[in-house]
């Protein structure tokens, strides 16, 4: 199978496997994406999502965010992890949404980036949860499952995403991604990938080696 043809078979495997793939972080405005994801490096969703009520309560506004301190914001993310530099990414970054964004959120790629703590994998996220643009968000377990399947050779990330939109039809790339979060975890986990229960082991490259060297 041509790379082309295993991105498509597997996004119709996720596709069934998982149909109601989403963002697993709570939130209800694009700033509120914009603050948990932000959050959630190097700590889990689940975890932001205890913290984010009371924060975004207490902040409800680009505005309000940007006139607290650091230390402040700090108070509400400690179980974070990296909460000195998340909070002061978080009040740099709600300035600059004042001084030059009129307080919204951005909705490409190039603006995105331009923010405090912002890469291009939560600039992906935005654009295509909030303003439904197609995207590729790359995180571990987009990297580790698509080089697994074959779909590239690359470790920089932003060699993978141009790959990967290379190969993925552009509406179904922000799903796809979100289900590869979820087959990371249940499927093809970083240690010990369950090849043999999983729903692309006949086409992915990686999974047809590892079951025919064990017959
Ligand atoms: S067949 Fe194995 S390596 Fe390939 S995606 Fe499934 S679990 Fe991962």
């Amino acid at each position: 199978m041509t790379k082309k043809e295993i991105a498509l078979s597997a996004v119709e495997a996720l596709k069934n496997e998982y149909p109601d793939a989403k963002c697993s972080l709570d939130y209800q405005t694009p700033l509120q994406l914009l603050i948990a994801t932000r959050l959630s490096a190097q700590c889990t969703d689940a975890r932001v999502n205890l913290v984010t009520p009371a924060l975004f309560e207490r902040f409800p506004s680009a505005g309000s965010l940007a006139e607290a301190e650091p230390s402040e914001v700090a108070e509400y993310i400690k179980s974070c992890g990296l909460y000195k530099t998340k909070s002061k990414d978080l009040v740099a970054m709600a300035k600059m949404l004042v001084s030059e964004f009129g307080g919204g959120v951005p909705d490409n790629i190039d603006n995105l980036t331009k923010l405090p703590g912002i890469g291009r994998k939560t600039a992906n996220l935005i654009c295509g949860d909030v303003y439904g643009k197609p995207a590729v968000v790359v995180d571990t377990h987009c990297i580790r499952i698509t080089t697994r399947l074959g779909l590239h050779k690359e470790t920089d990330q932003r060699k993978i995403e141009n790959a990967l939109r290379k190969l993925l039809p552009p509406d179904e790339s922000n799903d796809f991604c979100h289900r590869l979060v979820l087959h990371g975890r249940a499927v093809c986990t970083a240690r010990s990938p369950k090849c043999e229960s999983c729903c692309m082991k006949s086409f992915c490259r990686t999974g047809v080696k590892e079951l025919k060297d064990e017959s």
